[in-house]
């Protein structure tokens, strides 16, 4: 079956601006996300992965390239409509779940925000309808409506910024970070929770996360990221296997390992981008090394990389 593309960047730049300073955070970027799929993106902080989502979620320009969301450009001028049924379909949950809940509000006005900003109900008892089928669906009592985020623990309180993107019935959704503030005791109940809600719910995400570990058993394909750039992409299980390019084998050689005896005796390489000498005649290239699987680096660094597998 051919796989559809739900998302694209091509070529994607995006550059900050404070007050006449530019930084470009985000450099040359292209990949596709497949309808269904879980598309990672893996890479230390500040390599640019949340400025990515932003710019997904129309909250930051782009400087070059384009953003493609089912075929139309969402980085240019769009009409009110458009723009409304765009920023239904696609949402974003993010990292802290302290910081991203208004204290002040009831989880009932909470989770209702974007049905209040959409008018996306007829009645009181459709929206309320809405906002407890969204409870219930990331495992909470409708009754905790009435209540304010600071009665809840993390683990809930990103359920209910879950919740907060699930009522507005997306078809895509940016993950950034979702566990990465949470106590290691439940982050897996998060992962499986959403999971469980793409397949019912037949969602697609962009999943973000700085190490690998988060998203080997949950993603499709990964990208990962250095400085702005996607230096490789591949299937997950090809990236864990043949793992390229020396800052993704640095990534993965940080992975903790199950076995303690081997964990204890890991030993964590190092990235050092200085090693990469590029020049006219050893041209730093987006290549496919094998089917579906991509790296960033001359010819010449690839054929070594690849003896070292
Ligand atoms: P990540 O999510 O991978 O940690 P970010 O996308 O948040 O990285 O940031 C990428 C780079 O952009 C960092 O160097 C960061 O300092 C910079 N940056 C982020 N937001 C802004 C901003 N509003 N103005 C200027 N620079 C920014
Ligand atoms: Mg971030």
């Amino acid at each position: 079956m051919k796989k559809e593309i739900l998302v694209s960047l091509k070529d994607t730049s995006i550059t900050y601006n404070n007050r006449g300073k530019l930084f470009e955070a985000v450099h040359k970027v292209s990949f596709d996300i497949y309808k269904g799929e879980t598309f990672s993106l893996v890479g230390e902080s500040g390599s640019g992965k949340t400025t990515i989502g932003r710019a997904i979620m129309k909250i930051v320009p782009t400087s070059n390239g384009d953003i493609i969301y089912k075929g139309d450009k969402i980085d240019k001028k769009m009409n009110k409509e458009e723009i409304r049924k765009y920023k239904q379909e696609v949402q974003m949950i993010f990292q802290d779940p302290m910081a991203s809940l208004n204290e002040r509000a009831k989880v009932d006005y909470i989770v209702s925000e974007g049905l209040y900003n959409f008018g996306l109900f007829s009645s009181e008892k459709e929206r309320y309808e809405k906002v407890e089928t969204a409870l219930l669906d990331v495992g909470l009592i409708p009754e905790f409506a009435s209540r304010f985020p600071h009665e809840f623990s993390g683990g809930q309180r990103q359920r209910i910024g879950i919740a907060r993107a699930l009522v507005m019935n997306p078809r895509f959704i940016v993950a950034d970070e979702p566990i990465s503030a949470l106590d290691v005791s439940i982050r897996a109940q998060v992962i499986n929770l959403l999971n469980e809600l793409k397949k019912k719910k037949d969602l697609t995400y962009l999943f973000i996360a700085h190490d690998l570990s988060v998203v080997k058993f949950i993603s499709d394909r990964i990208g990962v990221i250095y400085g702005g750039k996607i230096v490789e992409l591949a299937e997950s299980i090809d990236l864990f296997k043949n793992p390229y390019h020396p800052y993704t084998r640095s990534l993965l050689s940080a992975v903790p390992l199950p076995d303690p005896i081997k964990e204890k005796s890991k030993v964590i390489i190092d990235y050092n981008p200085e090693i990469h000498q590029y020049d006219e005649f050893s041209k730093c290239e987006w290549i496919e090394v094998d089917k579906g699987h991509f790296v960033l680096g001359s010819n010449q660094e690839i054929s070594k990389w690849q003896k070292e597998i």
